[in-house]
């Protein structure tokens, strides 16, 4: 039988929003000693916005002509960058809709290509850009060095820089930047004062995702983990004789909520994720996280 003491927590938690679905799970959160954090749409927003566009080479005659391209590539992507780059073309009045699409492809962690209006366009990441094997617009080396800089210079500021490719050349940088949520501070303070160790997870890069975990007091990153490998980080904790919490949102956490010895989602967050959790924080604030950990503890004292 369920503790009375467990029900009792369980109660309290539900009243919070913070909706617990086994016992074992709230039991197995008094334990927990080390907890993992998605990035975006776990301690930021989620709904990043475009702050810069950077066209290269014969592009700077026509960025909006870029942004129409790039807008129409990531057309039926659901990734939060996209809907960044479709509303930025939207906010200038920029059509992208008319335009013919085809051979659409989501290339995970990393981005999409598309074919719009006979041009090959790709969107994503430097890994992306890599494999696809394009080349430079018709600069020179010092121009690449600057564009790196660029690149270095808004990642620095915890912004996620996107690049764009047209018919097999870098045509543009367009970066993006998300806010972090009110409480994340404030929730990630009290695991660490808990003594609990916390991580960020992310897909992004580097540099961005250290820009942000500086600005909430996360001072251990995993970055540039791709979507298959995010529960192997997961297990790496474990193995290290840590019971681990995940906190996400997305389908790309799923396997990794489900590893973890609890998978917190957040409520406004992908139903996948939703599904593969053992508590769903239903307003999205890590403050819930916090709570829960607290109510278990105090069931776990009870009950002794
Ligand atoms: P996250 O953990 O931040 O949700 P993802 O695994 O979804 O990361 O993506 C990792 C990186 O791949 C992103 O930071 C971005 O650089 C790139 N990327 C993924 N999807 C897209 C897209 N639709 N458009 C542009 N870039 C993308
Ligand atoms: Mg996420």
């Amino acid at each position: 039988a369920t503790p009375l003491s467990v029900m009792v927590s369980t109660g309290r938690a539900a009243q919070m929003g913070v909706l617990i679905r086994s016992a074992e799970a709230l039991e197995l959160s008094g334990r927990v000693n080390a907890i993992v954090l998605d990035k975006t749409g776990t301690i930021t927003a989620g709904k990043p916005s475009i702050t810069d566009i950077l066209p290269l080479g014969a592009w700077r005659r026509d960025p909006d002509r870029l942004l129409t391209l790039a807008a129409a590539a990531e057309h039926d992507s659901e990734h939060p960058l996209a809907a960044a780059m479709i509303a930025e073309a939207k906010r200038r009045d920029l059509s992208a809709d008319a335009l013919n699409r085809g051979r659409f492809r989501v290339h995970a962690g990393l981005g999409v290509t598309c074919e719009v209006d006979g041009h090959a366009v790709a969107v994503g990441n430097t890994d992306l850009i890599d494999r696809l094997d394009v080349g430079m617009p018709s600069i020179g080396d010092e121009d690449l060095d600057a564009i790196i800089a660029d690149m270095e210079g808004l990642s620095g500021q915890g912004k996620t820089p996107m690049l764009i490719a047209v018919d097999g050349e870098l045509a543009g940088i367009v970066a993006v930047a998300d806010t972090v949520k009110p409480d994340s501070v404030q929730a990630i303070a009290a695991l660490r004062s808990h003594g609990i160790a916390v991580t960020m997870l992310t897909g992004d890069n580097e540099t961005t995702a250290k820009a942000v975990a500086k600005q909430v007091g996360v001072d251990h990153v995993v970055a540039g983990v791709r979507p298959e490998n995010k529960a192997d980080e997961i297990a790496k904790l474990q193995a290290n004789g840590y019971t681990v919490a995940m906190v996400g949102d997305g389908i790309n956490d799923a396997p990794a909520l489900a590893r973890a010895d609890v998978g917190f989602a957040i409520g406004t967050g992908t139903d996948v994720a939703i599904q593969s959790a053992d508590v769903t924080l239903m307003s999205g604030s890590l403050m819930g996280l916090v709570h829960e950990i607290d109510l278990a503890h105090a069931a776990l004292r009870n009950i002794g």
